[in-house]
C-alpha cells in the first residue's frame, strides 16, 4: 500500500540574490513498510528531500503526500499533528539532553506525545534493551561512545511508533563497523515492527539490504532501484 507520493517536486532556496534549485522535478512514490536508501554526492538534495517528505519543509512546486493527504495544503497546525503521529526522526547528530540518561531521554519523547508515564517507561526500557543498551540505561549521553549515543538516538525516534523513520546521515560521524552495527538495530527494529523507513547514508554495502534504492545528482533522481 502506498505511503508516500512524491509528485513534481521542485525545491527552490534564495540565497544572496541567487536561486538554488535543491530538488528539481522529483517523482516517486513509496509503499507502506519499504526500506529505502538514498544515495548521492553532497549537495545532491538528499536532505532537503527528507525534510519535505517530513512535513518540515514545503516544496516551491509540486505535493507530499502522505498516506493519500497533501502534506503542504493541510493548515499549519493540523500538519505538525500529522508529523508528530506520522514520522520519527534520526539525525546526524543525536541531540540527547545531555543532563537527563539515556532512558530518561527516550521516556521523554513519550511525554512530550503526553503518552502515560508507565507505558512510556515499559517501551523506552524495552527499545534500549533491544539495542543492546541494556546496561548503558542509566547512563547519561557524555558517559556513552558516539555509536550508543546513535542507539539511544534510533529508540527515541521509535518511541512513540511511528509509521515512518526518516533518518538522515545517521552514521555519518561513525566509523563503518559501528556504523554498520547502528544500521542493523534500525532495519531490524523497523522489520520487526512494520515501520517504513528511509535512509540517507554513504554507505554503499548497505543499499544492497533496501527494498528501493534512489540515487540523487543535483536534485534529479538519476537511478532508482526497486
Ligand atoms: P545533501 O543533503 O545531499 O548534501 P542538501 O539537500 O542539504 O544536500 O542541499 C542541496 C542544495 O540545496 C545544496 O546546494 C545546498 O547548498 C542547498 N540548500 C540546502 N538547504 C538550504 C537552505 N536552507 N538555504 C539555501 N540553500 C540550501
Ligand atoms: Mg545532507
Amino acid at each position: 500500500m502506498e505511503i508516500i507520493r512524491i509528485e513534481k517536486v521542485t525545491k527552490v532556496f534564495h540565497m544572496d540574490g541567487e536561486d538554488v534549485r535543491a530538488l528539481r522535478d522529483v517523482s516517486f512514490t513509496l509503499d507502506a513498510g519499504d526500506i529505502t536508501v538514498i544515495l548521492g554526492p553532497s549537495g545532491s538534495g538528499k536532505s532537503t528531500l527528507l525534510t519535505l517528505m517530513g512535513g518540515l519543509s514545503s516544496p516551491s512546486e509540486g505535493r507530499v503526500l502522505c498516506k493519500g493527504k497533501s502534506l503542504y495544503d493541510m493548515p499549519g497546525e493540523e500538519l505538525a499533528l500529522w508529523r508528530n503521529k506520522l514520522f520519527g526522526f534520526v539525525f546526524q547528530s543525536h541531540h540527547l539532553m545531555p543532563e537527563l540518561t539515556a532512558l530518561e531521554n527516550v521516556i521523554l519523547a513519550g511525554q512530550i506525545a503526553r503518552r502515560e508515564f508507565g507505558i512510556c517507561q515499559e517501551r523506552a526500557a524495552a527499545l534500549l534493551y533491544h539495542v543492546g543498551l541494556k546496561d548503558r540505561m542509566n547512563h547519561k549521553p557524555g558517559e556513552l561512545s558516539g555509536g550508543e549515543q546513535q542507539r539511544v538516538a534510533v529508540c527515541r525516534a521509535l518511541m512513540n511508533e511511528p509509521e515512518i523513520i526518516l533518518a538522515d546521515e545517521p552514521t555519518g560521524n561513525l566509523d563503518v563497523k559501528t556504523a554498520e552495527g547502528i544500521h542493523d538495530v534500525l532495519w531490524e527494529l523497523c522489520q520487526k515492527e512494520g515501520r517504513t523507513l528511509i535512509v540517507v547514508t554513504h554507505h554503499e554495502p548497505l543499499a544492497k539490504r533496501a527494498d528501493h534504492i534512489l540515487t540523487l545528482h543535483a536534485g534529479q533522481v538519476t537511478k532508482k532501484k526497486s
